[in-house]
């Protein structure tokens, strides 16, 4: 729990010989406990190397600030995390930086939209809240061939049931504050590398020329809560995935719910590859009722369950994403999402499964 450290003559020579990573000088840089959750992470995602940042959107915007320049493009998919989605639309446009959206699971609209300045192509390996699960290695191999570089934001997925650079993806980036976390009581994110389209060192490279510039650096006590985490992240997956099925199934059969997405669901659209990829599909779903109102009625009546912003909890965790993820996004843009008022978006947590399936059951008994 230190900002400052004393020097002793090694570091101080390292420092100046330029290998800095694992020296401890001054916390925005780099800190004992971040470097141990970095390692950590590396070895669970299968990446060379791990730069853990402050937050999910720190470990973004220092991603890409620190690979792209004025005049670069960014090819995305249209469903994003809404504060990807807005700082690829407003904010990064101010920079110079361009992007083209798409439905990266389309792989002619990709084509069509790469560039000669196309940088990066960016999706997420599950999407909120229609759970998209696009063929990773097909894309890939698009971007490949052009020398375009993947990145990708796994957070709904976690390392555990997903890990993208098995599938040739060149950056991952995870919002640590959600399933590797796993308690709802801390910040964080991770950027993982495995890439031979940069040098084996860029995350360090990164690092200074801009984790410290903008400084999005990972307290200490928020990656000793991280390192925590990651050591029930397996269990804590497998009983949310079993418990996601459960509950996904019960939702499909109720007469009061129109739809469910639900990627380990034979109605999914992106089922068979989802199947090939992402075998435990995750516990992330949504379900669709008839209006927003009855939307908000039936999560306001659950007694166990969390009605409630974030996920990837040990408590199964509910929300409305058309009107608090995606509330500032235009409504032309949540049609292109697949966003729909009477969605509500479940994360599953660890509880009996039984327990979860019959506060569904009264809080639906309420509409
Ligand atoms: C929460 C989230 C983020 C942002 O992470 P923070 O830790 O909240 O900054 C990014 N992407 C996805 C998919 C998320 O769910």
């Amino acid at each position: 729990m230190s900002a400052n450290f004393e020097y002793d003559s090694d570091s101080y020579r390292r420092v100046l010989d330029g290998d800095r990573r694992g020296v401890n000088i001054y916390s925005r840089c780099g800190n004992p406990s971040e470097y141990a959750f970095d390692d950590q992470m590396a070895l669970i995602a299968n990446a060379d190397a791990c730069l853990a940042t402050a937050s999910g959107m720190a470990a973004i915007a220092t991603l890409l600030f620190g690979m792209l320049k004025a005049g670069d493009h960014i090819v995305s998919d249209w469903t994003t995390y809404s504060s990807t989605h807005e700082f690829f639309d407003h904010r990064f446009t101010d920079f110079g930086v361009t992007t083209t959206f798409v439905d990266t699971s389309k792989l002619s609209e990709v084509a069509m939209a790469i560039r000669p300045n196309t940088k990066i192509i960016y999706f997420e390996t599950i999407t909120n809240p229609a759970m998209k699960v696009v063929d990773v290695e097909v894309l890939v191999a698009l971007a490949h061939s052009r020398g375009i570089a993947v990145v990708c934001d796994n957070t709904f997925a976690s390392p555990y049931i997903f890990r993208p650079h098995d599938w040739g993806v060149d950056f991952v980036v995870e919002s640590a504050t959600k399933w590797i976390g796993g308690h709802s009581d801390a910040l964080g994110g991770t950027i993982t590398m495995k890439t031979s389209l940069f040098p084996t060192d860029f995350i360090e490279t990164i690092r200074w020329s801009t984790l410290t510039k903008l400084g999005g650096a990972l307290s200490p006590f928020n990656a000793w809560l991280l390192l925590r985490g990651i050591q029930t992240l397996h269990v804590r997956m497998d009983q949310a995935c079993k418990s996601a099925i459960v509950l996904a199934r019960f939702l499909e059969g109720h007469p009061k719910v129109h739809r469910v997405w639900y990627p380990g669901l034979e109605s999914h659209p992106q089922h068979t590859i989802a199947a090939r990829q992402i075998p435990r599909f995750g516990a992330m779903l949504t379900f669709e009722i008839a209006t927003e109102n009855e939307a908000v009625k039936v999560l306001d009546s659950l007694e166990l369950c969390t009605f409630g912003a974030s996920l990837g909890g040990v408590r199964t965790t509910t929300q409305v994403p058309s009107t608090m993820a995606f509330l500032d996004v235009p409504h032309e843009d949540k049609a292109r999402m697949n966003i729909r008022d009477g969605m509500c978006r479940v994360s599953v947590g660890i509880e009996d499964p039984q327990d979860i399936v019959s506060d569904f059951e009264e809080a639906l008994s309420k509409i």
